[in-house]
């Protein structure tokens, strides 16, 4: 896919235009790495049908190439799908502000409910009560005791014997009384979504009335991921979701697809165990690691470096075949300000960088300016015929670059030098090939 993609991005990095087709065959790669990502395919085609309409036609900024423009098209619509910033989180007018956490086992949820309690302490300064609600796994009330132990945090809990829902209920009341300002309910999950959690989680809803419900969203398990989020949306209208193993390998399409499916926006992505490790959700950030951007913007790095390589190789022909010129040279010569030092430029150059006599034509880059006003002086005759050069036409080229003389027959003897050595070059590498060599 990497390939096509890069074929793709070469073909379209070039042109000062983008057609139709060029964002046609870039959409179509686009579409398979987007899918390839998990973005859920109904998601993909509305997104595919927005950025063709906003690519096609454009006129090319300055500073980006046509081919780095529809990636950023892509990724504009992308971060624009997955909305703005969403951290943060509900007050109730009269505390304390109650957060139920949802979601499949294993999902992340009680680690979540940590994370949270400590983020509202530390940022938000707010004193939270965890509540431990998972009672069918004598682990999981284990679980968020030690988190509260580690957190010196309170932690809410009655066993395993009680009724989730009273469990609750009685937090709350708890809360009231000891001035806690959050109350945060770790539920329990199943391994799929199935009617006797979601009843209960329905009860605990319509019984404390939350501030928020949070859905925990495993990020590594793709697609699934918008089954669930669908699922859990439908039952209890979630308000917002927390995506948790985004340090993993994930390319994490599938936020994409929970935020277009449900409409509900992420919240938070969890980055790793630890406590601290819970961020607000970036959409620009996610949006580019679904693209894969580094990937992406080093594509359209190496693409250009095969199109200056391209460029060269013309050059080369035209060194070969003597039709070499002034023009051409300053041609290059806009080429090197552009890139950096003429030696880079040599190299690129098949068999230029092997060549021992290059220091002789090295031009120093501080000559630059003058050489190019030099060619610049030139007629266009002289510029395509430098043998018309005679002591009168050398004198007036001086004088109108602000040069002298002998600088303007340095310049001819080094460009005359050059061509000579490109044709020994290339005579060279004609012999080796000859022979059978591999050049
Ligand atoms: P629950 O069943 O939904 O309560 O899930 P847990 O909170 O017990 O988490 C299940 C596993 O996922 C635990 O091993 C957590 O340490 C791990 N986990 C949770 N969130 C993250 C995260 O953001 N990154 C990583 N790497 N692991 C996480
Ligand atoms: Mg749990």
């Amino acid at each position: 896919l990497a390939e096509r993609l890069q074929d793709t991005i070469k073909k379209i990095t070039g042109k000062g235009k983008v057609s139709e087709q060029d964002v046609k065959e870039m959409t179509r790669e686009v579409r398979l790495a987007l899918l390839e990502a998990d973005v859920n395919f109904k998601v993909v085609k509305d997104l595919i049908k927005r950025i063709k309409e906003r690519a096609i036609g454009q006129e090319v900024m300055d500073s980006l190439t046509p081919g780095q423009q529809v990636i950023k098209v892509v990724k504009d619509e992308l971060t624009d799908l997955m909305g703005g910033e969403h951290s943060k989180i509900a007050v109730a007018p009269k505390p304390p502000t109650v957060i139920m956490m949802v979601g499949l086992q294993g999902a992340g949820k009680t680690t979540t409910s940590g994370k949270l309690a400590n983020l509202l302490r530390k940022k938000y300064n707010r004193s939270p009560l965890l509540v431990a609600c998972d009672v069918y796994r004598p682990a999981a009330v284990d679980q968020l005791e030690t988190l509260g132990k580690q957190l010196n945090m309170p932690v809410f809990s009655q066993g395993t014997d009680a009724n989730p829902v009273d469990i609750a209920k009685q937090a709350i009341e708890e809360a009231k009384e000891n001035h806690y300002d959050y109350v945060i309910v770790d539920t329990a999950g199943r391994l799929h979504v199935d009617e006797n959690l979601m009843d209960e989680l329905t009860q605990m809803k319509e019984t404390v009335n939350p501030d928020e419900i949070f859905l925990v969203v495993d990020a590594m398990t793709g697609q699934d991921a918008v089954n669930v989020a669908k699922s859990f949306d439908e039952q209890l209208d979630i308000s917002g979701v927390v995506l948790t193993k985004l340090d993993g390998d994930t390319r994490g399409g599938a936020a994409l697809s929970i935020r277009a499916v449900t409409g509900k926006p992420i919240k938070f992505a969890g980055m790793g165990e630890k406590l601290d490790q819970l961020e607000p959700f970036h959409p620009d950030r996610m949006a580019s690691r679904i693209l894969g951007m580094g990937d992406v913007l080093t594509l359209i790095e190496k693409a250009q470096t095969t199109v200056d390589e391209k460029q060269a190789k013309e050059l080369e022909e035209k060194m070969r075949t003597m039709s070499f010129t002034f023009e051409d040279f300053l041609e290059q010569m806009g080429q090197v300000k552009k890139m950096g030092p003429l030696e880079d430029l040599m190299t690129m150059i098949p068999g230029m960088n092997k060549m021992k006599g290059l220091k002789n034509v090295q031009i120093d880059e501080k000559q630059l300016d003058q050489v190019e006003a030099i060619v610049y002086s030139m007629t266009k005759e002289e510029r395509q015929q430098p043998e018309i050069m005679n002591a009168s036409r050398k004198k007036r080229i001086a004088k109108g670059s602000g040069t002298s003389v002998s600088q303007v027959n340095r310049l001819l003897k080094q460009f005359n030098e050059m061509k000579k050595m490109m044709k020994q070059m290339t005579n060279m590498q004609k012999g080796k090939k000859a022979k059978g060599f591999k050049f």
